[in-house]
């Protein structure tokens, strides 16, 4: 098993998962949204023309993220697999995805699609803090870290993402209501879809992802 997809709404927790699973199967995971972060901070071209749609909870054009994924798709470390987190995102991305699989003569193994109520999403993303040198996610409440504002990992200090407002996540919700929920039929007519109940915890999910996965 060494294709896989994440499928879910901000705040299901994709992420989480998405870095046990790279932790225990060793394939490299493709976060499209850390892609755009980096490229942000590093102030590249490709960073600033995403950085308006993301600051609105906007998806960033089709164009640009099937761009960006066949690059990635083309380096060496995925050779054996991968997961990937936030890609994609609309019908017309997963269509060509589905080309480029063919191309590559590649198929998908597995989709993990993990289902939460709204209500809970908007307090998991209002409540997330990030760290600003690792990445490691924390939360207010549900995980905070030891010392407020500071990860429990590195020392590094703990910012909330410019999107993880309620109001901008509010409307990432609605974009992925409209925009993404349809790939769930989408990729249930093709049978490789999972569905998992994403509010048992994070220690839970994993077992029974990894149960899936062999
Ligand atoms: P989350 O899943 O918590 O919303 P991500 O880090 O996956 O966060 O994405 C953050 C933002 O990056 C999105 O709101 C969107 O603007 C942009 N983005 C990431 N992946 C895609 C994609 N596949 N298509 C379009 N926009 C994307
Ligand atoms: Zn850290």
């Amino acid at each position: 098993m060494s294709r896989i997809m994440l499928l879910g709404a901000p705040g299901s927790g994709k992420g989480t998962q998405g870095e046990r699973i790279t932790e225990k199967y060793g394939i490299p995971s493709i976060s499209t949204g850390d892609i755009f972060r980096k490229n942000l901070k590093e102030g590249t071209p490709l960073g600033l023309k995403a950085k308006t749609y993301m600051d609105a909870g906007e998806l960033v054009p089709d164009e640009l993220v099937v761009d960006l994924v066949v690059d990635r798709l083309s380096a060496d470390d995925v050779k054996d697999g991968y997961i990937l987190d936030g890609f994609p995102r609309t019908i017309v991305q997963a269509e060509a995805f589905d080309k480029l699989l063919k191309e590559r003569s590649e198929a998908l193994d597995k989709v993990i699609y993990i289902e939460v109520p709204k209500d809970v999403l908007i307090d998991r993303i209002s409540g997330r803090r990030v760290c600003q040198a690792c990445g490691k996610t924390f939360h207010i409440m549900g995980f905070p870290p030891k010392q407020e504002g500071i990860c429990d990992v590195c020392g590094g200090e703990l910012i909330q993402r410019a999107d993880d407002n309620e109001a901008t996540a509010e409307n990432r919700i609605d974009v992925y209501n409209s925009q993404t929920a349809p790939l769930v039929d989408y990729y249930k007519d093709s049978g490789l879809l999972v569905t998992f109940d994403g509010t048992i915890g994070a220690d839970v999910l994993f077992d029974k992802i990894v149960s899936v996965l062999g």
